[in-house]
């Protein structure tokens, strides 16, 4: 019957001749028919053969029609199986607050607002309003990134590690960049130190140790084809112990006493004081009135904002980094610019606290986090088949995450839950399996939430999979 049934599945081209298929295809595309041809060819087979959908052979066919006839309504929600790679909001109920895999800073109302007012038509991109010119695009956030960092100029790349492309390639390219062996990191996604450096066109100097590098290393390391210093936030770990690295303002007199540039690459763009949210991280303003010369940094780590990376200093330097033919390569888009705009401005009328999501999670309390987390447990309790699903509010800890304060830990609640009939990976699976799907991690083998990283238009959706998981 089976077998019958599998053979029934008509060939690829047949169903291609059939009037849903050649409607779908005069719609999208005769390729486009054709891969969902094969899918829900592909999905029937594998449902017939596991024994999830018994027809008669002779109704298989027609069935495989209905199929592709659905597929021009809703062609990625079928459930059909394969990979679905469509991008979807999901609930971040991990407690990282920016999650690299999680599309690390949520943005601004406010920066969401800038991008859909000016992405939905035409901007002053490139165009220079006051003379109806062509302008620069390579300007836009300057003003309000040089006067919160107390610098003279600065320019915006796709990301971080285009930044730190840009800078040692501008500057270094065919000379020797000096960095100490604590700080050749891997910050993950395949962003090593010494490969891009390579990549740039720059020879690594390698000096000190692992765990003790002093300002003398440095100096001592400086020849005539020294092109730069460059210091590396150990983003995602921490030497400790007999350790030495030396200040910024150490290394900035020995680049002075030479004439080379110092560049340090911070990582996490930080430009207010953490303390607020219990964490201590280096302000980009900070390290540039130390003497860096170039700083580069994240716009999605604690700057809050979106993907981009910021160069930070020299007016010289910027302006080379600006003339660099890469820079045409790894510039941003029109939407980045928008956000970045409107998450800057939130800092210029000092309510990053207030506006920037992300800050606003590493800022709050755990009592505050546990009011929520109890809330939401006396809701759950209310309707629940009693006993099924338990969920209590105990404590742990939440993290910034993307490697912007490594080590640090924010202590926070958490809703632990116990399924009478589920184990902990199945509990988690089907919350992943959720839409939208909830993300949560397992701790000692139960299925933990940290309401820190939920916001709060999500938590409706939160509750609603909770209930689902306890009627099941
Ligand atoms: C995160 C990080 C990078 C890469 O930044 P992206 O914005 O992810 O490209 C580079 N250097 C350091 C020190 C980092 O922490």
């Amino acid at each position: 019957m089976t077998r019958d049934a599998l053979r029934a599945i008509p060939p690829i081209n047949d169903l291609l001749e059939s009037p849903a298929a050649l409607a779908l295809a005069e719609r999208t595309s005769r390729e486009f028919a054709r891969a969902r041809a094969r899918a829900v060819a592909g999905a029937l087979r594998a449902e017939i053969a596991a024994g999830q959908l018994e027809l008669e052979p002779a109704a298989v066919a027609a069935e495989a029609a209905r199929r592709l006839e659905a597929e021009g309504r809703d062609t990625f929600d079928d459930g059909s199986g394969g990979t679905d790679d469509r991008l979807r909001r999901v609930v971040n109920a991990t407690g990282v607050v920016l999650h690299t895999n999680l599309g690390r800073a949520p943005l601004s109302r406010r920066a969401l607002e800038a991008v859909v007012e000016v992405a939905g038509g035409y901007l002053n991109l490139e165009y220079d309003l006051a003379s109806g010119g062509r302008g620069r695009r390579d300007a836009h956030g300057e003003g309000m990134l040089c006067e919160l960092l107390g610098c003279e100029a600065a320019v915006v790349a796709n990301n971080n590690a285009a930044a730190v492309m840009l800078v040692l390639n501008t500057l270094a390219a065919g000379g020797e960049v000096i960095v100490s062996r604590g700080e050749l990191v891997e910050i993950g996604g395949g962003f090593r130190v010494p490969e891009v450096l390579e990549r740039a066109g720059c020879t690594l100097r390698e000096v000190g140790t692992t765990n003790r590098t002093r300002a003398s290393d440095y100096e001592g390391a400086i020849s005539e084809r020294t092109r730069l210093l460059l210091r590396v936030h150990p983003s995602n770990y921490r030497i400790v112990g007999f350790t030495e690295r030396p200040t910024v303002a150490e290394l900035a007199g020995v680049a002075r006493r030479h004439g080379l540039p110092l560049v340090d690459d911070l990582g996490s763009g930080c430009l207010v004081d953490m303390r607020p949210a219990g964490l201590d991280e280096v302000r980009a303003g900070a390290a540039l009135a130390e003497g860096v010369d170039l700083a580069t940094f994240s716009g999605d780590k604690l700057l809050g904002g979106p993907q981009a990376g910021i160069v930070a200093g020299r007016a010289d330097l910027v302006e080379r980094v600006r003339r660099n033919p890469l820079m045409r390569a790894l510039r941003v888009d029109k939407m980045v610019y928008a956000a970045l705009d409107a998450t800057l401005r939130s800092y210029c009328e000092g309510r990053a606290w207030e506006d920037v999501p992300s800050l606003r999670m590493l800022a709050a309390p755990a009592a505050e986090v546990r009011a929520r987390a109890d809330a939401l447990v006396a809701r759950l309790a209310v309707g629940a088949e009693p006993g099924l699903l338990r969920a209590s509010v105990e404590d742990g800890v939440s993290v910034p995450g993307a490697g912007s304060a490594p080590g640090s830990e924010i202590a926070t609640a958490l809703v632990a839950l116990e399924h009478v009939r589920l184990g902990s990976t199945e509990v988690e699976a089907r919350l992943r399996a959720n839409r939208p799907p909830v993300i949560a991690r397992i701790e000692r083998d139960r299925v933990v939430l940290d309401l820190r990283t939920v916001a709060a238009e999500d938590e409706a959706a939160l509750e609603a999979a909770l209930a689902a998981l306890a009627g099941a």
